[in-house]
């Protein structure tokens, strides 16, 4: 896509949080739903396909361009990117980079359309930041696979179509390679869901857990086919990658938000009969902010312009999504700060992005995770000691 299409896209995006998703953001989080019309027109503008190539359907946009496009998806409440987020991401990417070309060619034009929403399902209640010991399991019955397991917290299950689910396939393997991906319906016969988690933040995006009793298959559901059996692993953990880069874009959105949301504030509230932006201890404040929020945007584009180059698939997302992550959560707390008693209040989008940035430091690799994984990334061996 040339720079001349993608601004008309970022535009036209910009145009549509700004203009009608920002005005609904109070009816969102008091009714823990975006609303039809919503939905219909992310489906019209080709978001649930964004990073989908052209080729199934999608508008294929490289790394570097998607995190543009996050920067401005993140400028509004969060559950609005979580609808279609899944389907170009964690859950897409399993398809594109490990699915054959018939689940390709049959599963990713309904994922780019939107007339199917997929989830990805990898955490369960005992395997979260290991997932390498789900234990979820996969037996082969003739021509089908039988799954039983829990996966817990999968965004988009409520709404979702297909399941993405990660299981064990070989009990004998080690716990990293025994795994493999399967396209599970929502309507197979033993999928069961539990209720919505009531989650602290991030009203309208929803999860639950999902049961698997003795669920059945056919074996052209498992990912990849045959050269697909005990790779689900390492299709989770390249699609994570991918994933993270997005977030770390998302934050930078929603960073920028509170940036404005906290200079309108300080521009408007006055004490002592002196705007509180003539307060230099304010002002400290905002500086802080600004510079977090330039520093995140810079690494955010310079990791994806590594991604896609092929130059650096691990740590640089890694870095990204954990400053942007930590990054954010400061802005917010700012924000709230420079709002004085007003920014504790319910009805404020300032307090809402607080408790909504929360979420970014645990999903997709907790900080803690990143530590790990950037560490490992540049001590190599040493680090396993
Ligand atoms: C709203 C929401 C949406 C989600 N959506 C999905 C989804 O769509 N699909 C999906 O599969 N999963 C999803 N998840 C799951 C999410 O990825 C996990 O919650 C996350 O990876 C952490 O796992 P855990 O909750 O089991 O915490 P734990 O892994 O139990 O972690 C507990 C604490 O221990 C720390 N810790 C764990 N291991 C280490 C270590 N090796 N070194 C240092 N510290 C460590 C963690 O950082 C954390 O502080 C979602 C979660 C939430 C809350």
């Amino acid at each position: 896509m040339d720079e001349q299409d993608l601004g008309d896209i970022l535009t036209s995006v910009r145009t549509f949080v700004r203009e009608r998703v920002i005005p609904l953001e109070t009816k969102i989080e008091d009714d823990d739903e975006i609303p039809m019309e919503i939905r219909e027109t992310c489906k019209t503008m080709g978001l649930y396909g964004f990073a989908i190539p052209e080729e199934f359907g999608g508008i294929g946009l490289t790394m570097a361009q998607e995190v543009e496009l996050a920067f401005e998806l993140g400028y509004t409440t969060p559950a609005l990117r979580s609808l279609f987020g899944t389907n170009n991401g964690i859950a897409g990417h399993v398809l594109l980079d490990g699915g054959t070309e018939d689940q390709r060619k049959s599963w990713l034009p309904r994922l780019a359309s939107g007339e199917v929403t997929a989830s990805f399902a990898l955490t369960e209640p005992d395997a979260g930041s290991d997932p390498s010991s789900l234990t979820t399991r996969a037996v082969r019955d003739g021509q089908d696979w039988v799954l039983t397991g829990s996966k817990r917290y999968i965004t988009n299950a409520p709404l979702a179509d297909v399941f993405m689910v990660f299981a064990r396939t070989n009990p004998d393997a080690a716990p990293a390679r025994g795994i493999s991906t399967f396209l599970v319906p929502a309507d197979a016969p033993g999928l069961s869901l539990a209720p919505k988690d009531h989650k602290m933040g991030q009203r309208g995006a929803w999860t639950c857990d999902v049961h698997l009793d003795e669920v059945r298959v056919p074996a052209e559901n498992l990912v990849g086919g045959q050269a697909g059996l005990d790779r689900g692993f390492r299709t989770a953990m390249r699609c994570l990658a991918h994933g993270r880069l997005h977030i770390a874009a998302l934050c930078v959105g929603m960073a920028q938000r509170l940036v404005d949301e906290q200079v309108r504030f300080a521009r408007e509230r006055e004490q002592g009969g002196h705007l509180i932006a003539a307060y230099q201890l304010i002002q400290g404040l905002v500086a802080d902010s600004v510079t977090d929020l330039y520093a995140g945007r810079a690494l955010a584009r310079s990791a994806a312009v590594a991604f896609d180059a092929g130059t650096d698939a691990t740590v640089g997302p890694s870095t990204a999504k954990y400053f942007c992550s930590e990054m954010v959560g400061r802005v917010a707390d700012r924000a709230v700060q420079i709002h004085g008693g007003a920014g504790y209040m319910r009805e404020v989008a300032v307090e809402r992005f607080y408790r909504d940035a929360r979420l970014f430091r645990i999903y997709e690799g907790t900080s803690q995770i990143q530590q790990v994984i950037i560490a490992r990334g540049v001590l190599g061996d040493a680090a396993r000691g």
